[in-house]
């Protein structure tokens, strides 16, 4: 079977784009009493910036705390919330941040069309019906969260995406000029969870050749970037904003692989944000991908970047037996790694084994 494929809907793309928010939401607008819902990343809480976003008198503006990763309990009060106040549905959800409130955007627009809570929706194709209009403006860039068909909640029971025909958002604003605040080591970790997904989809078994051609592109731009004496320039802003997209857009038509399966389980057991954790997984992944670890550590040399040791020094046994489990349950992910028969070659003490290196 193949996968019939939904990323994001429209695109806008271009420096300063932003400031066309307003004529794309005017034409959502189609009641006196139609509403837009905007959820901001709380780095702009009080900065100047807000005065840009095309607020109308009846929208309702969210600043959104990042502390923590997206929880289904917060999806959940977000919506009741918004639901209690009899104006109806929003004619956007409209996430302006990073991953974190992107994915809340994504997960919201969808609880307001699906009864019952988001944690029902967890896994593949569960939601049944097309949520509310969404619009994501990342201003940081790595995720690919922007165009992916995921969204990432954490539950009561697991943490999945909510996946499938509904998920991806309607409209993505790519504004380079968004990203620049991004301090270090931030930018870093989150850049490299788009370099780590093209390694990961370029070297398996669900490769193909759109996959590739859309992977190989955004390793291209992102050796640009990340090798060059100077990151952070404008155009290296601009590039990392078009390899997010790419990266996302490049997994989509392949899987991620050992990374992120034993990111996953770092994340079950401690607070560590996906981007880091990541970072401290690949780390250690040389036996898997051995060229491009020495790559990414070129690439933390030259951008001054330590990543955290012994992270997993204080956890108690239980503990790093709960990360095995929920890697192992990544079945997708280890086959697109080690093939069909994966179970003979992940084995639970080559696990254990990288996680203390960690
Ligand atoms: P993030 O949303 O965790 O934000 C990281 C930090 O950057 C926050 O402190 C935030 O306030 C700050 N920040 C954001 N924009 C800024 C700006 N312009 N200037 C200064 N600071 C800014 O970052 P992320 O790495 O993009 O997202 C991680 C999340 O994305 C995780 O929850 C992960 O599960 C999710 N994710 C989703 C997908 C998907 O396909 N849906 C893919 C990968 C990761
Ligand atoms: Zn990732």
């Amino acid at each position: 079977m193949f996968r019939n494929l939904k990323p994001v809907g429209r695109i806008l793309y271009g420096r300063n784009s932003f400031d066309q928010l307003g004529d794309i939401l005017g034409e959502l607008r189609i009641k006196k009493e139609s509403y837009v819902l905007f959820l901001v990343d709380e780095y702009f809480d009080g900065k100047d910036f807000l005065k840009r976003i095309p607020l109308e008198p009846q929208d309702i503006l969210k600043i959104i705390d990042v502390t923590d990763e997206p929880k289904t309990k917060t999806v959940d009060a977000m919506v009741a919330e918004i639901k209690g106040l009899g104006k109806g549905n929003p004619v956007s959800v409209v996430g302006i941040g990073g991953g974190i409130v992107m994915d809340y955007a994504k997960a919201i627009r969808l609880m307001f069309t699906n009864e019952g809570s988001s944690a029902l929706y967890q896994g593949l194709d569960f939601i049944k019906n097309r949520g509310v209009h969404c619009t994501v403006i990342p201003t940081i860039s790595g995720t690919g969260a922007e165009v992916s068909m995921t969204t990432v909640l954490t539950g009561p029971i697991k943490k999945l995406g909510i996946k499938g025909n509904f998920t991806a958002a309607d409209q993505l604003v790519m504004d380079p000029e968004l990203i620049k605040t991004v301090p270090e080591p931030i930018r870093f970790y989150t850049a490299m969870d788009c370099y780590i997904h093209n390694i990961e989809a370029l070297n398996g078994h669900r490769r193909s050749v759109m996959g590739d051609s859309l992977g190989i592109e955004s390793l291209r731009i992102f050796r640009e970037i990340y090798l060059s004496e100077d990151s952070r320039t404008p155009e290296n802003e601009e590039k990392l904003m078009v390899a997010s997209y790419l990266g996302g857009l490049s997994l989509t038509y392949s899987e991620v692989g050992a990374c992120h399966a034993m990111s996953y389980g770092l994340a079950t057991v401690t607070d560590i944000h996906h981007g880091l954790g990541n970072c401290i997984v690949f780390n250690q992944l040389e036996e898997f991908y051995p060229e491009a670890v020495k790559e990414f550590r070129e690439m933390m040399r030259l951008n001054n970047i330590e990543i955290p040791q012994g992270v997993t020094a204080s956890l108690t046994p239980e503990q790093i037996e709960k990360m095995i489990d929920v890697s192992l349950t990544l079945v997708f992910m280890w086959a697109h790694v080690s093939g069909p028969d994966w179970e003979k070659i992940i084995t639970r003490d080559k696990l254990r084994g990288l996680y203390l290196k960690m």
